[in-house]
């Protein structure tokens, strides 16, 4: 009996004190350092990624599953509760995969595990044998004379480095890219480059080229790292190579998929928002865990736990999942498109677009006088081991277009030392993201939107 009555008593000064708490609001610092520890100890972006990567799987544009996917991003905002949910049409050309494989006939027999480029056009229905010619890497190529590929196979060997920035991607998918164009030019059959990826587990990397208009458009693969080493290998015995290319892809008809937005209302300014979000297509070839379903699930979850604060910043947070954004950034374009004319209200953004790992530091793009603010993010982020580096953000792939007209962008840098081991490849799945990376990037992103949506002083990029 004493005991029940001695916590009884707890409990009535507890309750007093709570009263006394709710007269007035806590600080903001108190507010966010809550939500994010609230999001470190969340586990709802891996259920969101559980979700999308089970139920919907691979989702590449245009195909039966991107649709899927856009209704799989309406009903779980409306799941989550946001306050408002709605799409907006995005149309563009469509490409699909079919058949494809390559072996070498001689010197020696072997299978090449390839995937075709997107939008490669195919070999002849019986496929293409031809002989090899080898380049190191694109500008390799492009500075041979006329006609060094004349009736040949290109193989481009430049082998991608890892680095935790991701910075050994640029300078090898220029390859990619162009190397259809550069070889056509140089007289090619077609062109089989290595993998624009870092592991060295037997499966290609996939991802965009491009054709020129009055170039010749020649089929486009990209091998797998450890058969690109077996080519080197071979290569320096001095015999010539003989390949055979089988690729039976095609166009496909136009198609409308859709940009899907959800919103937590502002309090104060609800027309002005911070944009948070990532692409909701993926490959074919994955389930599209790490590119970006992490994206996604992250930056859900971090708007979810800031609606569901009982103190809402005064601007809105608006999470937009664009569409197709690996075949052009073709909804983040249409995005732009539709919102130009209301530039103005929106404050600033962060797309998280590359894997899963761990933040480890943050840049803004911001005028002078909103440093207080990025301080204050910085501040409150420090905890999470991310650091502030400077006022030189550039933005993610799907901010692009907004931020060519002017919109500030912030980017919450992740690991990416093993992103490029999984990108656009069949390994891309559920398995490889750990539960405890994705809470710590939500709460990054809690602290980042909040801040941004909640500044005294309205965020703009300045000069
Ligand atoms: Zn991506
Ligand atoms: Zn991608």
């Amino acid at each position: 009996m004493k005991k029940l009555l001695f916590t009884f008593g707890l409990f009535s000064t507890l309750a007093v004190s709570s009263l006394v708490n709710s007269a007035d609001k806590p600080s903001e610092t108190d507010i966010v350092a809550g939500l994010r520890d609230a999001a470190l100890n969340s586990n709802l972006a891996y259920d969101i990624l559980e979700s999308l990567t089970t139920e919907v799987g691979a989702r590449m544009a245009g195909t039966p599953q991107d649709a899927l996917a856009v209704e799989w991003g309406v009903n779980k905002f409306k799941a989550l509760g946001f306050d408002k949910v709605w799409t907006e049409p995005v149309t563009f050309s469509t490409w699909v995969r079919k058949e494809e494989s390559a072996s070498l006939v001689s010197p020696y027999a072997h299978e090449i595990k390839i995937s075709a480029l997107g939008f490669s056009v195919p070999t002849p229905e019986s496929g293409i044998e031809a002989e090899i010619v080898h380049f190191e890497n694109l500008d390799a190529l492009k500075k041979s004379p006329p006609n060094s590929a004349k009736g040949k196979i290109v193989f481009i060997s430049h082998k991608m480095e890892k680095f935790r920035d991701g910075r050994g991607y640029g300078p090898v998918v220029k390859a990619r890219g162009q190397g259809a164009v550069e070889a056509a030019k140089k007289g090619a059959v077609a062109i089989v480059i290595r993998s624009v990826g870092t592991d060295s587990h037997r499966l290609p990397h996939t991802g965009m080229m491009r054709y020129e208009e009055g170039v010749t458009k020649i089929p486009a693969a990209a091998m797998s790292n450890p058969d690109a080493d077996l080519m080197e290998r071979i290569l320096r015995r001095d015999k010539p190579i003989v390949m055979k290319l089988q690729i039976n892809s095609h166009n496909g008809p136009e198609y409308t998929s859709h940009n899907v937005i959800g919103e937590m209302t502002g309090s104060e300014f609800p027309d002005e928002k911070v944009v948070i979000g990532g692409h909701l297509d993926s490959w074919d070839l994955g389930t599209g865990a790490v590119d970006d379903g992490a994206g996604v699930a992250i930056t859900m979850a971090a708007a979810k736990i800031i609606g569901d604060s009982p103190h809402r910043p005064k601007r809105t947070v608006r999470v937009v999942l664009f569409a197709n954004e690996e075949q052009g950034l073709v909804g983040a374009k249409a995005y732009a498109r539709e919102h130009q004319k209301d530039l103005a209200n929106h404050v600033t953004g962060a797309e998280s677009d590359f894997g899963a790992g761990k933040i480890y530091a943050f840049q803004s793009l911001v005028a002078q006088d909103n440093m207080p603010v990025v301080n204050k993010m910085a501040k409150l982020m420090k905890p999470l081991g991310v650091e502030y580096l400077n006022n030189q953000a550039r933005p993610g792939p799907d901010l692009i277009p907004m931020h060519q007209l002017g919109m500030s962008v912030f980017s919450l840098r992740q690991d990416g030392t093993d992103y490029f081991d999984l990108h656009h490849t069949g390994d891309d799945t559920l398995d490889k993201v750990e539960p405890e990376n994705l809470s710590q990037n939500t709460a990054a992103y809690v602290v980042f939107a909040y801040l941004a949506a909640n500044s005294e002083q309205k965020i703009t990029r300045g000069k």
